[in-house]
């Protein structure tokens, strides 16, 4: 089974996809990890984003690994342990850059695929395009979105938690940068696709939002067994 989840950053989707993948049984495949991993390598690497020749190169030789459990899981880059590099503002901007270039997006498209096509059981995969490109006969497709002051509100929230030194005001900015260039990028901007089940978490608790996702799984599964 193949579960899609896309939407902006802060809708929830990490969240959602581990307690999915654990309930569930099903690998768990944060995308946008990926992307952060890719514009850190390049970063090491002292390649400006705008040299795409150079920068594919290294989405292509960089050895990206997610390991462990959903919610405990270890991002590698080169062998190395990057899971809280990747994960500040600077690798998330620099993130949102690096997945506009083309190459780079067929590159980790690719090894996407093969790595959901590979779990025996299946895969939550979480991002911008998983049910538009990557993985379009996805069983299931969800579109979590919410406004983006409660988008902001909660990464705010997440940041202060984890002793990050930013204000609301820069949170709602940083979102609503990364969103304008997710919308208007043109390889693979983020859409909903077609046949996407839309839930507005805004004023949702994640117990609530877990509970519709659950069962409009239960019921596609019933739909297919028919
Ligand atoms: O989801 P996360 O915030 O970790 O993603 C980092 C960035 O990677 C996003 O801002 C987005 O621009 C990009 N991304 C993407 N396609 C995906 C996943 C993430 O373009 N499937």
């Amino acid at each position: 089974m193949i579960i899609a989840i896309d939407g902006p950053s802060g809708a929830g989707k990490s969240t959602l996809g581990k307690m999915l993948a654990k309930k569930l049984d099903l690998l768990y495949l944060d995308t946008g990890a990926m992307y952060r991993a890719v514009a850190l390598a390049v970063g090491k690497a002292n390649v400006p984003f705008r040299d795409v020749d150079r920068v594919a190169d290294i989405a292509e030789t960089a050895q990206i690994d997610l390991v462990g459990e959903p919610d405990a899981m270890k991002v590698m880059l080169d062998g190395a342990d990057v899971s809280m590099d990747i994960r500040t503002l600077d690798a998330a901007q620099a993130a949102s850059v690096v997945s506009t270039i083309p190459a780079v997006r067929r590159i980790m498209v690719e090894h996407q695929r093969a790595i959901g096509e590979s779990s025996p059981t299946g895969c939550v995969l979480e991002g911008r395009d998983i049910g538009s490109v990557v993985f379009p006969n996805a069983d299931i497709k969800f579109f979590l979105t919410a406004t983006p002051a409660a988008r902001a509100r909660r990464r705010f929230m997440e940041d202060q938690a984890k002793g990050r030194i930013s204000t609301y005001d820069q949170t709602l900015a940083e979102i609503n940068e990364r969103d304008e260039r997710d919308v208007s990028r043109e390889d693979s901007p983020l859409t909903i696709a077609e046949d996407a089940i839309v839930i507005d978490t805004s004023e949702l608790d994640l117990s609530e939002v877990f509970a519709q996702m659950l069962e409009r799984i239960n019921d596609r599964q019933a739909a297919a067994a028919r």
